[in-house]
């Protein structure tokens, strides 16, 4: 005899009460249990029980603190919780800063019920794969050079010591891993990684290199595992000779 599935648990971050309350109404009709903030303060306050939640539905426009910056916050201290953010606007540049804030997916108002379902459906779909090492098929650890990865518990070592790493960061390197010793275009990148399609926000990628090489490289000026191939993308040798 199992147990029954415990409900999952959203927190929809939201200052405009009658979305906020629709949000909620019909999030619950899914099964899931919700609860509102409506301010980054509250939602902040809410979140120091860091596990509490299984995913967040963050507006953008909030009174206090925006939803970029409460994103980029809860990264900073370490919760990974999958994060849909919401908001009026729907530029790639826009995408690309909730991203870069660390959100997981992004959601421009005004926004199809159902849209949203299943964006949460998926969000939380990849937290449970993450959870179930092996589950997913995916790569679960990586070896090079002086890193320890591992994807699943979001651990990340370099010669011994912990480093922060983002979820972005962790999801790039998590394709490279997948993909070593082949050149990943730009575009590629963008499309398989984050999700972002017909974007010319190629720049973001090679931050996210840069990054990458800060982490990981003994030099990140002359770099062995994150190269750069001209006019072509990167390629990561995880062993170089
Ligand atoms: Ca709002």
């Amino acid at each position: 005899m199992s147990a029954p599935p415990q409900p999952q648990r959203l927190l929809v971050v939201e200052d405009e009460e009658h979305l906020a309350a629709g949000l909620k109404l019909n999030l619950e009709l899914e099964g899931y249990v919700v609860d509102v903030a409506t301010s980054a303060r509250q939602a902040s306050e809410r979140l120091v029980r860091a596990e509490a939640y299984d995913a967040l539905v963050l507006d953008v426009m909030l009174p206090d603190l925006d939803g970029f910056a409460l994103c980029r916050k809860l990264r900073d201290a370490g919760n990974f919780v999958p994060v849909i953010m919401l908001t009026a606007r729907s530029s790639a540049a826009d995408r690309v800063k909730g991203l870069e804030a660390g959100a997981d997916d992004y959601l421009a108002k005004p926004f199809e019920l159902a849209e949203l379902l299943a964006r949460v459906r998926s969000a939380l779909r990849r937290r449970a794969w993450e959870r179930d090492a092996g589950g997913s098929g995916r790569a679960a650890t990586l070896r090079f050079a002086e890193a320890e990865v591992d994807f699943e518990k979001h651990e990340v070592a370099v010669g011994g010591e912990a480093r922060k790493v983002t979820r972005l960061e962790l999801d790039l390197l998590r394709y490279f891993a997948e993909n070593p010793l082949r050149v990943l275009s730009r575009h590629e990148i963008l499309e398989k990684v984050w999700n972002i399609r017909n974007s010319n926000q190629t720049r973001t990628v090679d931050n996210f290199i840069a990054r990458l090489r800060r982490h990981f490289e003994a030099d990140a000026s002359s770099p062995r595992h994150f190269l750069s191939v001209r006019g072509a993308g990167y390629k990561f040798i995880p062993n170089p000779e």
